[in-house]
């Protein structure tokens, strides 16, 4: 069999520990053997984003918007322990925030429904698909401690040099302050991308904040997504009998849980960092959710949602056998390639990323899977299988349907 050819290259963006070894693992068993792979490559790998000051990570952001198409493998945010156990020259920022920052996107969440894989609630019929905006809020934050009594103040100096100044807080003693923006250029940019994907996959979309309390702050989210759904979408919604709704979030997580599924629920960044770890969860595993990154001028970048496995990298360093689930980086893999086919006209590559998925899924349900997901699965025979073993499986899987 000749391998699939593709005309423009990928964007991939390596990454740190577990994850690595599986992104290598994937690319040797299941993609190479069958495509003339394509890509531009960084090393997102923290040790390579120490030694170009992070550089590398800016430039991976700016290749991406000149591609249209990335895929990125999980990656290390430093902490205090990184530094000491990489002896890094700085404390860098997290690269997904770096990369968020540069592509001004929002990113979409949804589980990976396999049978034998339930969700926790029992009503879920259909996957959620979570929208998080991807600029501001507390991501780009400044924060201070306060040592003792003084008085706080928010101060705005417009480009005449006239100043607004508005009190915080008459502080008596010790504490804290936070100053936090977001742009209304990128909060269209938000509405946009979550109006046309819900269309895309014509399901309702959903959007709620805490504007009771932030009346201006979440006020202004409110009102840029009602003007700009009635202004630019309500007719298209209404033509497919779907609906945009807003509702305050705490009203929200009570309706999430009652229903069946099946549609897009956008949230600010915080919101939808915490969110979506919840539902992910919830849907089963953090290993069993796709992510994508999608920019106002139509960049894509597709990833896993968790991280970097630490845990399982170190037994396997050991020479322990692990059993890390490698569901949501293969998807990653498959969307990243779909994407370029569809953009391309590739039909092989789409037809591939299909295929792979189908395996995927396929493998799973047919008992054989990781450790994570046979603890929780309600099938009654399965093997568990080691990280490489599941891959295989995978593969051959796959070379059923390609025969
Ligand atoms: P994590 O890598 O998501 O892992 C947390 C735990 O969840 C694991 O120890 C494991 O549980 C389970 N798990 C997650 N993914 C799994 C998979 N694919 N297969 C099987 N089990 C899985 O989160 P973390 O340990 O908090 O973070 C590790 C590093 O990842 C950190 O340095 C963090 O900065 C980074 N991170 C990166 C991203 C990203 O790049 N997108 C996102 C989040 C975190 P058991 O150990 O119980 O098996
Ligand atoms: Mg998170």
């Amino acid at each position: 069999m000749s391998k699939i050819q593709m005309t423009t290259p990928l964007v991939e963006m390596d990454g740190d520990e577990m994850t690595r070894i599986i992104w290598r693992m994937i690319k040797d068993d299941l993609l190479l053997p069958y495509i003339d792979l394509k890509t531009e490559y960084y090393d997102l790998g923290l040790k390579h984003r120490d030694e170009t000051d992070d550089q590398v990570t800016i430039e991976s952001a700016e290749a991406t918007k000149k591609y249209g198409v990335a895929v990125k493998c999980a990656t290390i945010t430093p902490n205090l322990a990184r530094m000491d156990e990489y002896d890094l020259k700085k404390m860098y920022k997290s690269p997904n925030g770096t990369i968020r920052a540069a592509l001004d996107g929002t990113v979409f969440r949804a589980p990976i429904l396999v049978r034998g894989i339930d969700p926790y609630v029992r009503t879920w019929k259909k996957p959620i698909t979570m929208a998080r905006h991807a600029y501001g809020d507390v991501y780009k934050n400044t924060e201070y401690r306060v040592e003792g009594p003084g008085r706080a103040e928010l101060v705005f100096t417009d480009e005449s040099g006239r100043g607004t100044r508005e009190l915080i807080h008459e502080f008596e003693g010790p504490g804290i302050i936070q100053g936090i923006h977001n742009l209304d250029k990128s909060i269209e940019g938000f509405a946009r991308a979550c109006f046309s994907y819900a269309l895309d996959v014509k399901q309702d979309l959903w959007f709620s904040t805490k504007d009771t309390i932030s009346k201006t702050y979440d006020g202004n989210f409110k009102a840029i997504f009602q003007r700009i759904y009635d202004e630019e979408y309500r007719d298209k919604f209404e033509a497919i009998g779907k609906e945009y709704f807003y509702t305050l979030i705490d009203d929200a997580v009570a309706r999430v849980i009652r229903s069946e599924g099946g549609f897009v629920w956008a949230l600010k960044n915080y919101d939808g960092d915490v969110m979506s770890d919840m539902m992910a969860t919830s849907f089963g595993s953090l290993a069993m959710m796709t992510s994508i990154l999608v920019s106002p001028d139509g960049a894509f970048e597709y990833e896993a949602a968790h991280g970097t496995v630490q845990r399982h990298y170190y037994k396997y360093l050991k020479g322990e056998t692990t059993s890390t689930n490698s569901v949501a980086t293969i998807f990653a893999w498959t969307g990243a390639l779909r994407k370029r086919g569809e953009l391309d006209g590739i039909a092989d590559l789409v037809t591939f990323a299909d295929k792979l998925d189908e395996a995927t899924i396929e493998t799973i349900e047919s008992g054989k899977m990781t450790g994570d997901l046979a603890l929780i699965t309600t099938l009654p025979e399965v093997t568990k299988l080691d990280t490489e073993g599941f891959i295989l499986a995978v593969k051959e899987t796959l070379e059923r349907k390609l025969a």
